[in-house]
């Protein structure tokens, strides 16, 4: 596996373990079928609970069931993940960062108790709530609301795009609180069996098709009033969930672009034309030796993120240069790879075609490729550049 800088060597026996258990699972479980399960745009669903036996849903939080681990065992799973499907490492990212950290962080201790043990066992699928048909790169202007009738709040509003909606027990779903000063955003835990909320499967995706995508439509959805988290108001809330979600992304990335990288590097010694093989042509060892190049230093990038984080100074504008960039780097480098396995790089038995569709949402969500540019340039200038 390409580790140029031997950035491996440093790592401790948890970090290894956690690698080679989330390795293991990949080559094991998953490999076999995902590249079916892309084609026919479905989750492997039995794995679900199987992650949560092996700790793979926020393993870096503390208690509740989760051990703490490191940041840098929690990015190295995520990379693991990712070298499979990005669609493996939404699941995990969605479920760990963008819904138990929240409950984490914010919720109450019954809220906690209610669903963090259960999310991190895979036996309650989440899913996150933010986006609008309307608005997407800026969720403050969300319509989504929320209203205070006696000891309950009345939800109203449509989130699209939301991972896992169709198969998840709870959504977190962000909405302007219609009864307090300022409308704040507040986050709601919300059970999607409460009548008056459905969540259609979006279909005919040509993106991370491993992956369930969905709608939240809540059409006077009413919750008791401990579904809000108590812990936070303001767009602080889904944003601070977001920033832990690209922590891994940037990771993940590093995942699937390895994985395009071994697949070529494999292809170029195993093809032979010629009269032998295709890696013997400068041509192709060009494109490897910019692959592993591109990846070794979106790898130095995630390895840096792992210890600002672990040692509390990591900001988001660092987290946003290493989504931008690591994202970026997959996304051109995936489709070299598909390049140099010539014809059998079309089909769906090779993973580099499949991660090359995948890294469009990957560069999509999560803030897309331009939003982080202008969170970029708005930390280096002083100046804000959105609207
Ligand atoms: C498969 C998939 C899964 C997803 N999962 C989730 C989920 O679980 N939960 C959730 O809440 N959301 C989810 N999303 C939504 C995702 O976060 C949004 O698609 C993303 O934020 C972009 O919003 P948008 O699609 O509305 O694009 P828009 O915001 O309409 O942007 C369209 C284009 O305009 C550009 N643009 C926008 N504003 C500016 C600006 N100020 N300056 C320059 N360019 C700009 C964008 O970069 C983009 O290129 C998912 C999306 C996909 C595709």
């Amino acid at each position: 596996m390409l580790d140029y800088l031997g950035l491996e060597a440093d790592l401790g026996e948890e970090e290894r373990l956690i690698r080679d258990t989330a390795r293991d699972f990949v080559d094991s479980e998953v490999r076999g079928d995902i590249g079916q399960h892309w084609l026919d745009g479905t989750f492997p669903t039995d794995l679900i609970p199987k992650m949560g036996e092996l700790g793979f849903y926020a393993p870096n939080l503390a208690g509740y069931g989760s051990p703490n681990v490191s940041e840098t065992a929690y990015g190295l799973l995520m990379q693991e993940l990712e070298a499979a499907d990005s669609g493996l490492r939404s699941m995990a990212s969605v479920q760990g960062a963008l819904v138990m950290y929240p409950i984490h962080a914010f919720g109450s201790e019954d809220q906690k108790e209610r669903w963090l043990p259960d999310l991190g066992a895979g036996d309650a699928v989440g899913c996150f709530g933010l986006t609008e048909p309307e608005h997407g790169s800026n969720p403050s202007a969300m319509e989504t609301h929320a209203v205070k009738e006696g000891d309950e709040y009345v939800l109203n509003g449509s989130k699209t795009w939301i991972t896992n909606s169709p198969i998840a027990d709870v959504a977190v779903v962000w909405a302007k609180d219609r009864s307090a000063d300022g409308n704040p955003v507040r986050g709601f835990l919300v059970e999607t069996d409460t009548d008056g909320v459905t969540t259609n499967k979006i279909d005919e995706k040509l993106s991370l098709r491993a992956s369930i995508t969905g709608e939240i439509a809540l059409q006077n959805a009413h919750v008791p009033e401990d579904a809000v988290l108590p812990g936070v108001e303001g767009m602080k809330g889904p944003l601070s969930c977001l920033t832990q979600a690209r922590y891994g992304i940037a990771w993940g990335a590093v995942g699937a672009a390895r994985d395009c990288f071994e697949t070529a590097r494999q292809y170029a010694t195993d093809r032979e034309q010629f009269g032998g093989p295709i890696g013997r042509f400068q041509l192709q060892q060009q494109k490897l030796a910019e692959m592993a190049t591109q990846i070794t230093t979106a790898q130095l990038l995630a390895y840096r993120l792992a210890d600002l984080k672990e040692r509390g100074d990591l900001r988001p504008q660092h987290v946003s240069m290493a989504k931008r960039n690591n994202v970026r780097m997959a996304r051109e480098q995936a489709p070299v790879a598909r390049e140099m396995l010539g014809g059998n790089g079309i089909v769906a038995d090779h993973s580099p075609m499949r991660h090359m569709a995948n890294m469009e949402t990957v560069y999509t969500y999560e803030g897309t490729h331009d939003i982080h540019t202008l969170i970029l340039g708005e930390d280096l200038t002083g100046i804000p550049a959105y609207e």
